[in-house]
């Protein structure tokens, strides 16, 4: 149970989703044995169909673990976006590299190495789909050059914001993650209140939100 919805809701939508075959296959296995916290099977789905949807030409991504998520989106796009993505973890970076590598998407997807708080501070450029799936403790300070790095009419995809039901429910919270929970109900209210924004929370996955400009 991943303490955002019911079991047995879960596990059918899971059930629904038909298994990968190939490359996507082998990460996930990859990424099993390993312990590597890669997105889940249905908000693998939804970030294909927002792929799908939005047709990025650029797509910034905070985390990249071993590159499952990036490749995902770029096989959406037919390798046609361009994909960033930041990782402070070198033993990660090497295993995402060679995965890109691998399949072939180098040209696609380039890794920048480092600290995601000190890489956006000094990014340039607009993106029109920033994937956050790193540092939960931190979305709410990375959220001020996420929107500026974000295109018009650009959406921000955030994971993990209900983090395994905590953020919702008082009786989840562990005491070591306090701190996280805190900020990321920060991040969750700064999205929902602000005027300019139209923000929407999915309880799918580890919970997922949705932001995009209110262009008037
Ligand atoms: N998006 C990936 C999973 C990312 S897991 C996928 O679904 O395939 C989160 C990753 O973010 C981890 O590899 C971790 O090392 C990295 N990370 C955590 N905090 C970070 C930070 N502040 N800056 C850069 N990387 C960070
Ligand atoms: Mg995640």
């Amino acid at each position: 149970m991943s303490g955002i919805t019911y079991g047995y809701m879960e596990q059918y939508i899971k059930n629904l989703i038909p298994e990968n075959e190939g490359i996507l296959k082998e990460m996930e296995e990859y990424a099993i044995q390993n312990s590597v916290p890669i997105i889940q099977k249905e908000t693998a789905k939804f970030l294909e169909l927002m792929v799908s949807i939005k047709k990025p030409d650029s797509i910034l991504e905070l985390g990249t673990a071993i590159g499952y998520s990036a490749i995902l989106m770029s096989m959406v796009t037919k390798k046609s976006s361009k994909i960033v993505t930041i990782e402070r973890d070198l033993n990660m970076i090497d295993r995402a590299k060679e995965n890109i590598n691998k399949y072939g998407f180098d040209r696609s997807i380039e890794i920048i190495h480092g600290d995601c708080m000190d890489i956006l501070e000094n990014m340039e450029g607009k993106y029109d789909i920033i994937f956050m799936d790193a540092g939960k403790g931190h979305y709410n300070h990375f959220l001020p050059n996420c929107l500026r790095l974000l295109d018009k009419d650009g959406i921000i995809i955030a994971d993990n914001v209900l983090f395994r039901g905590m953020v919702a429910s008082k009786e989840l919270v562990k005491r070591r993650k306090i701190t996280i929970v805190k900020r990321m109900r920060s991040y969750l209210e700064l999205v929902s209140k602000d005027e300019e924004l139209i923000t929407s929370v999915i309880p799918m996955g580890d919970g997922i939100a949705v932001t995009k400009r209110r262009n008037s």
